[in-house]
């Protein structure tokens, strides 16, 4: 997840760095308003906790495949290696295993990344 805000000389957004579950811890952590310095033009920006929104990261959709390939290709290896005297019905379990897993794990992190956006951009301060 990552946060972002409208710097208010340039109008331009700028990512916040940190760790924060909702507005409030936000205000809390780095005061409410609170000042920094704008990513793009330089100059010092006053930023309102409701005026930074939470996004999701496309980190996820990027290590995906890295999960994902390995895990056919394990599939792929176990199918012609280990099983190979059994029935096709292991085989395809196998495979099926060796392919769902990393869409579990994917669509676990994908949710919870999507919840915790959600419980930030939900209340207002
Ligand atoms: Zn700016």
């Amino acid at each position: 997840m990552m946060y972002k805000f409208r710097c208010q000389n340039c109008s331009e957004y700028n990512r916040l760095k940190g760790s924060f579950t909702d507005r409030r811890e936000l205000a809390e952590t780095k005061g409410e308003p609170f000042r920094i310095v704008c990513s793009v033009c330089g100059r010092k920006t006053e930023v309102k906790a409701n005026s930074v929104t939470a996004t999701e990261t496309r980190f996820l959709g990027l290590i995906f495949p890295l999960v994902f390939v390995p895990a056919i290709l394990l599939g792929y290896y176990l199918f012609t290696n280990f099983i190979e005297r059994n029935s096709i019905y292991l085989k395809l379990i196998a495979i099926g295993f060796a392919l769902k897993i990393p869409a579990i794990i994917y669509s676990a992190l994908s949710k919870s990344e999507r919840d915790k956006v959600r419980n930030f951009n939900r209340y207002k301060l």
